[in-house]
């Protein structure tokens, strides 16, 4: 069968599902396409809230630009131009010890120092812990191959203290992890590699800031140049709005649940999958790429693939909320200079991470307002997510009030509860999906997409979907050729 008589269904119309239609689409335009969705709208947890003038990301706030493919994407999609960096006037980070807010230390980039003084001076740890700090020049580097946690490893590198009171607080804003159980190699590889290449994580933050900096001043590149972070002025669902509309009209079926697949093959022999919605109204497709969070894929795909369904079903998940509130600028009387800031668990505060979203991004507020974004829950304190708004918001106001020297009630105040949405990289995560992938391989009408892969930010999701499209054309292209 020619590869425009192909039909594909995608399940999941998140980043990833949308990625991967969007990209099929292009590498076969003719073919028949079908986004499936359970929700009634596209854009999967992405969520931007439009209210009273304020602009309110309900999960993901930004995303990094150093995973290039989005940016390109949105290039591509001729939504560039509306990408925005982050405010230069408040580009820092605090941490909270003590219930105060005080600024990371300059240099200190998610796992180590590449600057020794600020380290040196910063009230955030305690001489002996400085002390401990320093001494990870001298720390010969592991000579295992073996994976570790994020904690065995920081606090082998660069003491306890480092790890509580800077990295645990830094990679919890991001994974929403238990840290005991955190891979370093399925999530910040990088590290152990400088570990391995200089011996020190410190000297090989030096060297690379070094590097950067030259590559900097040599730099002869034109165009637009972004900060780590972007953002969109629309928000970030103006993202997956493009994506779909970039799709045939017809591709898109929303309220649309996956309950049953099986696969079947046809008379002529061609292998098929048979997906049945939650009205018992089935449909027939050549191939899927399944877009759908790890333990629906697994749900899924149990009966007929039972390894690979069970591997997938081991991908555990925590679930965070995200609390917004809205205040006139003068009733925050805390003067601030940095974009947000993060909680150490040794803190015992109901919050993992807060963002001055208003800061970070002028164009989230109206003139003279300060939105003020908080992220709670994760492996830490599961049962946030689980919250109802009215236990919710009186927890988060109550902490926030002397961190902040906020006076009165916010103006608006949203919550968003995302259960199960932020997939755990465990010891033998790295194992796990590299065996998900050698079944997967082998099975032609197949793929999958998602942030339970190689990464749980926007753009490796969006670049997972780019490659279960490839995937499943190149192996469609391959079925077709030898069923001729
Ligand atoms: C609170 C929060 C904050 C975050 N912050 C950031 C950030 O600042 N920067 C960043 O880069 N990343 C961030 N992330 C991570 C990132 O947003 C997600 O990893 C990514 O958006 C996941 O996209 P996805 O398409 O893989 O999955 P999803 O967005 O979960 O999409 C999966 C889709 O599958 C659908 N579905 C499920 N089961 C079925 C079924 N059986 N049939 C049909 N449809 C089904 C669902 O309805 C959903 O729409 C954050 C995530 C959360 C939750």
């Amino acid at each position: 069968m020619p590869l425009n008589k192909k039909t594909l269904a995608v399940l999941g119309a998140g980043i990833s599902g949308l990625s991967a239609a969007y990209r099929f689409r292009k590498l076969c335009p003719d073919a028949t396409l079908r986004v499936w969705d359970r929700r009634e709208r596209t854009g999967g947890v992405l969520t931007t809230l439009h209210r009273d003038g304020y602009q309110i990301e309900q999960s993901a706030d930004n995303f990094i630009t150093t995973v290039p493919y989005l940016v390109s994407l949105c290039r591509e999609l001729g939504i560039a131009d509306e990408l925005i960096s982050t405010n230069p006037r408040f580009r820092r980070t605090y941490v909270v010890r003590k219930k105060n807010l005080y600024l990371l230390p300059d240099g200190f980039l998610m796992l180590a120092p590449s600057k020794m003084y600020p380290l040196a001076i910063t009230p955030i740890l305690s001489p002996s812990g400085k002390l401990r700090a320093a001494l990870e020049y001298f720390i010969p580097p592991s000579q295992s191959d073996d994976d570790e946690t994020m904690k065995s490893f920081v606090t082998r590198r660069l003491g306890r203290e480092v790890f509580e009171r800077l990295v645990e607080p830094l990679v919890s804003g991001v994974y929403a992890a238990d840290m005991n159980q955190l891979s370093l190699m399925a999530t910040l590889p990088r590290f152990r590699e400088m570990e391995r290449q200089h011996g020190s994580l410190i000297r090989a933050m030096r060297y690379q800031m070094k590097i950067n900096k030259q590559a900097k001043s040599q730099s002869q590149e034109s165009g637009a140049r972004y900060s780590m972070f972007v953002t969109l002025r629309g928000g970030l669902s103006r993202i997956a709005d493009t994506l779909a509309a970039n799709l045939p009209n017809d591709a898109i079926q929303l309220n649309k649940y996956a309950e049953k697949l099986e696969s079947f093959t046809e008379e002529s022999g061609n292998l098929k999958w048979r997906i049945t919605d939650q009205n018992g109204f089935a449909e027939s497709y050549d191939a899927v790429i399944f877009a759908t969070p790890s333990y629906e894929t697994a749900r899924l795909l149990t009966p007929t693939y039972q390894r690979l369904g069970g591997l997938l079903a081991g991908i555990e998940h925590s679930g965070t909320a995200i609390i917004t509130l809205a205040f006139d600028a003068s009733q925050v009387k805390k003067r601030l200079s940095g974009m947000g800031f993060v909680v150490p668990k040794i803190e015992n505060s109901p919050i993992l991470a807060g963002s001055f979203s208003s800061m970070k991004y002028e164009h989230r507020a109206p003139e003279g307002k300060q939105l003020i974004r908080v992220f709670a829950g994760g492996a830490r304190s599961p049962e946030m997510a689980d919250m109802s708004d009215e236990q919710l918001l009186p927890l988060v106001k109550k902490e926030l009030r002397p961190l902040l020297k906020i006076d009165g009630e916010p103006e608006l105040e949203t919550v968003a509860h995302w259960q199960r949405t932020m997939p755990q990289y465990h010891l033998g995560h790295l194992e796990r999906i590299r065996e998900v992938n050698e079944i997967t391989a082998k099975i032609p009408h197949l793929a999958l997409a998602g942030n339970f892969l190689e990464g749980v930010g926007i753009p490796v999701c969006s670049l997972s979907g780019q490659n279960a499209a490839e995937q499943i054309v190149e192996k469609m292209r391959w079925k077709s050729l030898t069923s001729t």
